[in-house]
């Protein structure tokens, strides 16, 4: 094999793109879009805020070897991501911890106290098969309908019952006052932005970059031995089957000048109030300094940019038929979070190219 196509110039093109140009392959990379990075894409606003684009991006995982993998193409600054979320027009430690509890019913339980609280507190459900059974079996009813419900109906557009246990059940609920978002061992923000890693990871001689091209265009005509396609595996077969279905989001990002800090953590939560889900400030995570801020509302909607794969059995049915078509394509290989129509995380879409590049070299 020695040339390759590769589509999209997110993680999972933008990593397989660098070990086949490492290994000595002729790498052509396309993306429809006029900039690398995929959703990971971050820029100076027009006032000179370094703001993500596409939502907050958080850098965190538990393998070192992603973690190093990526120290080649990057420094790195120490950031652990706090959230809070508005009950009641008040901010509370999220994901829940002791003091949530503590300040949200006004009590002084120790971490035993508190494990005792949510035993109590808690509807035991078996078998645990919904979003909502994961939360009222771990929390109860009182903590479900003031931080979960409302916001998985806006994050999602359905009602928790309707969606698999595993997207709540990425949350976590502690007894302890631990207050960070991840407890990953390696949490950190790229020293000057993701945008910057990727052209380092892109910079080689072996790899051409073509921006604001789409795979469609480029699809019959360009000679290559081999494709990487990252991009949305049921436009790849033409729909044959229907669409999978997404959930999409709106971003609004302002910048407030004079202002320097909005709020007290990085993310906030609005579960109950407002259309957008969350505001996030950037320079929580970026460790900038400036005499404004720039924050981003999260308006979630249906329509738009594919972002999120829908968690539910049939969505899941309709990729597995998808997925018996990208096995018969000999000379392609389908990876990445709109191929895979999995929700990876940005480690998880590193380690699973590192892991097709493998195959393909090996
Ligand atoms: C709002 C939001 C917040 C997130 N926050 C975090 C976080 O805090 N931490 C974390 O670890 N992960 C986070 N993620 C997940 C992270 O964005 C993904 O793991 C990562 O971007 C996936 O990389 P990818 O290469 O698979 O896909 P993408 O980044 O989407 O890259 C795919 C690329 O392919 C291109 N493409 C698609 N189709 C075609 C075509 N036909 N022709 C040409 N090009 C095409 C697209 O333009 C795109 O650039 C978040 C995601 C979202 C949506």
């Amino acid at each position: 094999m020695k040339n390759v196509l590769v589509v999209g110039a997110g993680y999972a093109g933008s990593v397989v793109a660098r070990e086949m140009a490492d290994a000595g392959r002729r790498v052509f990379v396309v993306d429809r879009r006029h900039h690398i990075a995929g959703n990971a894409y971050d820029e100076h606003d027009a006032h000179g805020v370094l703001v993500h684009r596409y939502g907050p991006h958080i850098f965190h995982t538990n393998a070192a070897r992603i973690f190093e993998y990526l120290s080649r193409f990057t420094d790195w600054r120490p950031y652990e991501h706090r959230v809070r979320g508005i009950v009641n027009g008040r901010a509370y430690p999220f994901p829940i911890n002791r003091d949530t509890l503590n300040q949200l019913y006004d009590l002084d339980l120790d971490e035993e106290g508190a494990a005792g609280f949510l035993e109590q507190a808690r509807e035991p459900r078996d078998p645990v098969r919904t979003s909502e059974d994961v939360v009222l079996n771990s929390v109860g009813r009182d903590l479900y309908e003031k931080f979960f419900l409302n916001y998985t109906r806006k994050q999602w557009g359905l009602d928790p019952s309707e969606l698999k246990a595993g997207v709540a059940a990425r949350i976590p609920v502690r007894t302890n006052t631990d207050d960070r978002y991840f407890t990953d061992t390696f949490q950190a923000m790229p020293l000057h932005g993701y945008t910057r890693m990727f052209e380092a990871m892109l910079a080689h001689p072996n790899i051409t970059v073509e921006l604001g091209v789409h795979f469609e265009d480029v699809r019959g005509d360009f000679k290559r031995d081999h494709t990487i396609y990252t991009g949305p595996i049921d436009a790849y077969f033409g729909y044959r089957f229907g669409r999978l279905p997404y959930r999409s989001l709106r971003f609004e990002h302002e910048h407030l000048p004079g202002v320097h800090r909005y709020q007290e953590t990085g993310t906030v939560n609005y579960p109950n109030d407002h259309d957008y889900t969350r505001i996030t400030e950037f320079k929580h995570l970026t460790g900038q300094q400036h005499r404004g801020t720039s924050i981003v509302r999260e308006y979630p909607q249906a329509e738009g940019d594919p972002y999120y794969p829908v968690p539910r059995e049939e969505n899941e049915a309709l990729f597995k038929r998808y997925e018996e078509l990208a096995k018969a394509e000999r000379d392609v290989t389908f990876v990445g979070r709109l191929a895979q129509y999995r929700y990876y995380n940005m480690d998880q879409v590193v380690g699973a190219a590192l892991a097709a590049a493998r195959r393909l070299l090996y």
